[in-house]
């Protein structure tokens, strides 16, 4: 997996300070070819890999993250960022009812198909669509859509093969207007390829009915092809967004990642089957895992994030120089990390100070279950006795004890290991940032 090339090529690199242009040659070689056998258009992984490059050279190496995860970390976030991640992806129906809506693609595409997804995924949000065929070419095509609007129990308009695409439009758009529709979704027609007679007709329509959203259907499995189609349906018509369909199959998804890196239009939705529900919102981080192809990414990625929860470290190393404290909110924090993580025997060594706490204290590591036990015990205190434990006399523990359903005794247990890591922890800090940085080591 790329994960593992990429731990392979950082092994050299343990131990330096920052990543040099020659340390992550390597490893953008292989996320370079993870991006084509995604099928990423090619110009983009260039593009991408650049500036990946930049923002991985000169970085410091954490200490507390192989190098190889923190470049996988590195493409991760880019990847999302440049999928849309964070931005707002969602339709647009922000405009006086009846807002249109047009999907647009190449025959095949799954245009048919999504427009009805798209009524039912509407209908469910409590609107009132309407569904218009509008590709008169294709045989079957209004009556493949009427089939799908009863199936769904959504009106479709009553469309003739007989009429100009757009006089059915225009007269759609008027009994929609009538009859209280709150969005009307087109279906157009489609071509095996691009051609100026199908775009001129498409123009038409668009201007007649200044739909909100102009969804582009891209077709997952057409791969690099799928940005030049999606260049030419933008220029001429200026889409909206993108549905992308049958990602169900085999297809990586790269199609997705070059359309909006070409076109900066977000993908909105995509299709994962051929039945009706079979439509997802589209999520960045999810497609990305997909392009990014391995399962155990996500893993070391969390693991990353986690251990960049090394903010909440460097927030207990502010505390801990200002007041000297580290208290059993603290603990308790520290705990809840580790129990977001998997293996606790790796994640120990990366919190502060923890590591080797936990070694020198009785019985190594707690198990799930005394964590939870641990966890209890201190959720029964009062927030004073957490800022304070010195306070915590007799029968402040009988309480405490009844409190999370345990004995004195390990009320007892968990106070006495709470010191010894207060003990271990006020020493590193008197190390300095520096000491504690190895600290997390172990
Ligand atoms: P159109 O020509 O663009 O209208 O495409 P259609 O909606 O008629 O779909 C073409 C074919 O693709 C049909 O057999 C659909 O069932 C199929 N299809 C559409 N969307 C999906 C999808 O998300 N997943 C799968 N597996 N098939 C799909
Ligand atoms: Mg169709």
């Amino acid at each position: 997996t790329l994960s593992d090339k990429l731990d392979l090529v950082f092994k050299k690199l343990r131990g330096q300070g920052v990543m040099t242009e020659e340390n992550v040659k390597d490893a953008l070689r292989e996320v370079r070819l993870a991006l084509l056998e995604a099928d990423v258009n090619f110009k983009v992984v260039k593009e991408f890999v650049e500036k990946v490059r930049g923002r991985a050279v000169g970085t410091e190496v954490l200490q507390s993250l192989a190098p190889g995860q923190q470049v996988i970390k590195i493409v991760h976030d880019e990847l999302v960022l440049l999928m849309g991640g964070g931005e707002d992806n969602s339709l647009d129906l922000a405009a006086k009812p009846p807002v249109a809506i047009m999907l647009v693609g190449l025959q095949g595409a799954g245009k048919t198909t999504s427009c009805g997804k798209l009524a039912k995924f509407l209908k469910a949000q409590r609107k009132k669509p309407l569904l218009v065929p509008a590709d008169v070419y294709r045989p079957a095509a209004i009556e493949q859509l009427k089939v799908l609007g009863r199936q769904l129990d959504i009106e479709v308009f009553g469309s003739e093969a007989t009429q100009k695409p757009l006089d059915i439009c225009r007269a759609a758009n008027h009994y929609a207007t009538l009859n209280g529709f709150d969005v009307v979704i087109f279906d157009t027609a489609g071509r095996h390829q691009i051609d100026d007679y199908l775009m001129e007709e498409l123009e038409g329509i668009r201007d007649e009915l200044a739909p909100r959203e102009i969804l582009f259907v891209a077709d997952a499995m057409t791969g690099q092809e799928a940005v030049n189609v999606a260049t030419g349906f933008n220029d001429r018509l200026g889409i909206t967004g993108v549905i992308l369909t049958k990602l169900d199959g085999d297809a990586k998804g790269g199609a997705a990642l070059s359309i909006k890196a070409v076109t900066g239009k977000p993908v909105k939705f995509v299709g994962l089957g051929e039945k009706l529900d079979a439509l997802d919102v589209f999520h960045a981080d999810r497609l990305v895992s997909r392009i990014l192809g391995m399962g155990d990414v996500l893993t070391l990625i969390e693991k990353a994030q986690a251990t960049m929860d090394e903010k909440e470290a460097v927030r207990l190393q502010d505390k801990m120089k200002k007041s000297g404290q580290f208290d059993l909110e603290d603990f308790r924090n520290q705990l809840q990390q580790i129990k977001k993580m998997g293996s606790l025997e790796s994640i120990m060594n990366m919190i502060p100070g923890m590591g080797k706490a936990m070694k020198q204290m009785q019985g190594a590591q707690p198990s799930e279950k005394e964590l939870k036990r641990i966890e209890a015990i201190i959720d029964s205190m009062t927030a004073k006795e957490r800022a304070n434990h010195t306070i915590i006399n007799g029968s402040r523990r009988l309480r405490i004890a009844k409190g999370s359903g345990t004995s004195v005794q390990e009320v007892n247990q968990l106070l006495k290991r709470f010191s010894e890591a207060q003990k271990v922890v006020k020493q590193l800090q008197k190390m300095g940032p520096k000491g504690l940085l190895k600290g997390m080591k172990g």
